[in-house]
């Protein structure tokens, strides 16, 4: 049987039903565009969420994949090898930290760090960890009852006990629960699932102050914002708000799984062997498309590129709101935007996207008001305006239905 035979019906026989695809199935991409199975063509503003940095087949990481897939694709922690050393030194070289972790995915970089936080606070009886309401850090056991979307965590309690939640963005009530019993204090400088929503400069300066004064260590989950995707290397680099410990995954790879979560020395060297680990981590064939794509992207040529394009995508976006009244506020930084809709359109968010494909554009939601682009960080400034064309289309369709 040939794979062309498949369809969406078969999504519905034959996979655990967690996901609601759109109907069409993507068969290959060049760029930021992409073709479905009657070969229809799709510009893409979602870029696999947040993960595609540099769209889809870019030679970069397609030589990359080829080399090392010649060469050597997988030997285990038991060894070191090459490209994770090179990969570790990148991250090491440009970032706050001296040591690395790698896995796969942004959930386990943060299962990683929150492990870390408790052994750094075994010693002091320091095991409360704080995060906030509606962030996402994954959907382990332990990361997404850190995350703050009760939705996706209640159903399976036991939950891991001694994580306390506050208010986003509001730094007296992070006062009140951040103690000298807390460990860890975990954040996204953007709020990525939860509605592209940016944390007030004051609000990290606070947390970092916070912690400074408890002895909790700082935890960035950098999963969605970072590896260029503000139009800076990272995201905390935009603030001079410094932390702890960092988790990056989503674009590291540019579509290859990789996680990683990043610190200094100083809390590093509290995990011993044995501590934690992992099989695929630090995996030859995903460190080394991930070194081609970090030494691309962390350029001041690409990281400019983001600002500009950010630049045109926010105006151009406004115009059309101008046209359609849909949206009460553009927000996000860089290749990160949200277009928030106006109440009486909440709830609605999926809707468009669903026009938005039938239109030929790809583009996400961050939660039911809001509708999400996360592009490649490298698309072509024709690519942005052609595609809010499309979406100007289903936004005009939407408010014909909504009127
Ligand atoms: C996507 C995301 C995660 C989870 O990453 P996975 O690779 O899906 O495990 C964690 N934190 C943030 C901020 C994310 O956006």
């Amino acid at each position: 049987m040939s794979i062309h035979h498949l369809n969406r019906q078969d999504f519905n026989q034959f996979m655990v039903p967690v996901f609601a695809p759109a109907q069409f199935i993507p068969v290959r991409g060049q760029g930021s565009r992409l073709w479905d199975q009657d070969d229809k063509e799709y510009i893409d503003f979602a870029g696999g969420i947040a993960v595609n940095a540099l769209g889809h087949a870019h030679p970069i990481a397609v030589n990359a994949l080829i080399e090392q897939g010649q060469k050597l694709w997988h030997i285990g922690n038991g060894y070191t090898n090459e490209p994770v050393l090179a990969l570790a030194k990148q991250l090491v070289d440009h970032t706050f930290a001296d040591k690395v972790f790698f896995c796969n995915s942004g959930a386990e970089a943060n299962e990683a760090a929150l492990k870390l936080a408790r052994k750094i606070g075994l010693s002091k009886n320091k095991s409360k960890i704080v995060a906030f309401n509606n962030a996402f850090h994954g959907r382990t056991l332990f990361t997404v009852t850190a995350g703050g979307q009760p939705k996706y965590s209640q159903d399976f309690a036991p939950l891991p006990a001694g994580i306390e939640h506050v208010a986003f963005n509001d730094l007296n009530a992070a006062a009140a629960v951040i103690d000298d019993q807390t460990c860890a204090v975990i954040v996204e400088p953007i709020q990525g699932e939860g509605g592209v929503l940016p944390a007030d400069l004051e609000f990290l300066k606070g947390l970092r102050r916070l912690c400074d004064e408890t002895g909790a260590v700082l935890i960035f989950d950098e999963v969605q914002t970072g590896v260029g995707r503000t139009g800076a290397l990272y995201a905390y680099m935009n603030t001079g708000v410094v932390p702890d410990i960092l988790t990056t995954a989503k674009a590291l790879g540019g579509g290859f799984p990789i996680g990683a979560m990043i610190t200094t020395d100083q809390y590093a060297n509290v995990f011993v062997v044995g501590d934690h680990g992992t099989t695929y981590g630090g995996n030859p064939l995903a460190c080394a498309v991930a070194g081609a794509v970090f030494n691309f992207i962390n350029t001041a040529d690409v990281l400019d590129g983001v600002k500009q394009r950010s630049q045109q995508f926010i105006d151009e976006l406004e115009q059309l709101n101008h046209t359609y009244a849909v949206f009460q506020e553009i927000r996000g930084q860089g290749l990160l935007l949200g277009c928030v809709l106006r109440p009486e359109y909440a709830g609605k968010a999926k809707d468009i996207v669903t026009l938005a494909g039938a239109e030929g554009l790809l583009a996400l939601i961050a939660g039911p008001n809001v509708v999400r682009f996360t592009p490649s960080l490298v698309i072509s400034e024709q690519e942005i305006s052609e595609g809010l064309q499309r979406f100007g289309r289903a936004l005009s369709q939407f408010v014909a239905v909504h009127q």
